[in-house]
Order: structure tokens, then sequence, then C-alpha cells
């Protein structure tokens, strides 16, 4: 039986001033000692507020993660933040793939794999997003639309690269929405996508953390988190709140 890893994180997404997400920190690490030490508690604020919130978290045992990085090292790319810069920051994760990146900012494979091999140059554990949209779920496509989206960027990995690296399932039609997945739908596709990671990477894939993103909140993570193949979450809405976030947490 392993033991891996544990993770809950929230990805706060176009919220909060830099005040509110320093106060917001704050309230995690207070109520970090309430959370068993076996989870990894990882936030994720907006880049400008990512020096603030990694100050006041210093010595917390909650760490931080950005959303997004560029997919170039360094140069003329106006508006952009090189994955170096983050981790220079003293980031140790950063979240790719997001279901709003790929649909608003038309992120595609392509586009992921250079975004993936950036973060990896630079130390940063990729929080690497799948998920299927509500027309692929209803025309039962998730499974293939997800293993698309871990063949044509996870399978271009080294396995040492695998080895750090964090999935996020979160069904398109469940992020903000109010609508979760049911446990058992989670622990169906979680498992699958195990199982297409087992094809290439082997026993290493059993190490892998997989999370459920989509809705989740105090109220549901228990009976999600219980399930054999999800290892935590990655939270929107309810990441918003400390006490939220942290119940989450609790939640294992
Ligand atoms: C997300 O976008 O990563 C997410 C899971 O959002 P929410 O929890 O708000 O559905």
């Amino acid at each position: 039986m392993t033991m891996r890893k544990k993770i809950v994180a929230g990805n706060w997404k176009m919220n909060t001033l830099p005040a509110e997400g320093v106060e917001l920190a704050k309230g995690v690490a207070a109520g970090r000692k309430d959370v068993c030490d076996c989870v990894t508690l990882i936030v994720c604020p907006p880049f400008t507020h990512l020096s603030s919130v990694i100050e006041a978290l210093k010595g917390s045992n909650v760490e931080v993660g950005a959303q997004d990085c560029a997919t170039e090292t360094k140069g003329a790319y106006t508006g952009e933040v090189a994955a170096q810069m983050i981790a220079a920051l003293g980031c140790k994760y950063v979240i790719l793939g997001h279901s709003e990146r790929r649909q608003y900012y038309g992120e595609t494979s392509a586009t992921l794999n250079k975004k993936m091999a950036e973060a990896y140059a630079n130390n940063l554990t990729p929080i690497y997003c799948v998920g299927e949209n509500l027309d692929e779920r209803e025309a039962e496509r998730h499974f293939d639309v997800v293993k698309a989206q871990i063949e044509e960027v996870v399978f271009n990995l080294t396995e040492e690269q695998f080895r750090n690296l964090v999935i996020a399932y979160e069904p398109v039609w469940a992020i903000g929405t109010g609508k979760t997945a049911t446990a058992e739908q989670a622990q169906e596709i979680h498992a699958y996508i195990r199982e297409v990671l087992r094809s290439k990477f082997g026993a290493a894939a059993e190490e892998c953390p997989i999370l459920y993103g989509g809705s989740c909140k105090p109220s549901n993570a228990g009976e999600i988190f219980a399930k054999a193949d999800v290892d935590g979450g990655l939270i929107g809405g309810a990441a918003l709140k400390a006490e939220d976030f942290l119940a989450i947490g609790k939640a294992f």
C-alpha cells in the first residue's frame, strides 16, 4: 500500500486585493495547527500578492503556488510572468492547464508542454489540470478527453519529472457551478487517470497525487476524499474563506 501525498490547494483565481490576500493567508496559517501535518496545504494567490503572501506565511507550513506561468524563459513578452520569477519568490507550485486558461486564453497542449518545461526547469511542481466539459460528459467522451490531455502533455515528461507532478481532475461542469461530481464519479475517473499514468510510468503512477476540483466544500469534501484514488482537492470558491479552506483540509 503506497502512502500518497495528500494535498489541499486553494486557487484564489482573480480574487482578493493584496491586503485581503495577506489576511486570508494569515487566517489559513492561524488554523494550520488543526489540520493534519500529513496534508500539504497550498494557497495560490494572484501574481500581485505572491510576495506578500509568501512573507506572511513564513514558518507556517503552508505552501504557496502561482496560478500560471509563461511559456518562455524571459524577454520581450509583455505582460507575462516567467517561471523563474515565480520560483525566485519562493513559490513551490504552479497550476497549469486550468480549464479557465484552456477555455478563455486558448491554451493547448502545445502551450502547456512549454509551460511544463519552464516549471520543471525552475524546480516548480506543476499542478496539471484536466477535465471534460458538460457536452463531453453527456456524450460520454470524458474518459477520452482526459486521456488525450494526459497523453499530449504528461507523457512527454521524464520519469523524474513525473515523480514531481500533481494532477487535478476538474470537470468543467462542476467548476464554480455548485454542481459537484459524486464521490463515485470522481473515483471512477481518478482510477482511470491512474491507469493511463500506469501505462506509461508503471509503478510511479501509484505515487502521483490526483486531486479533485469542482465545487468542493466542507460539506462534500470528506466523502470525495475518502475514495481510494482521490488524494485531495483543488479548491476555488471555498478557498476564499480561511475557515472553509481549513475545514476541507480537515476532511480527510
Ligand atoms: C477551480 O477552478 O479550480 C475550482 C475547483 O473552482 P470551484 O471550487 O469554485 O468550483
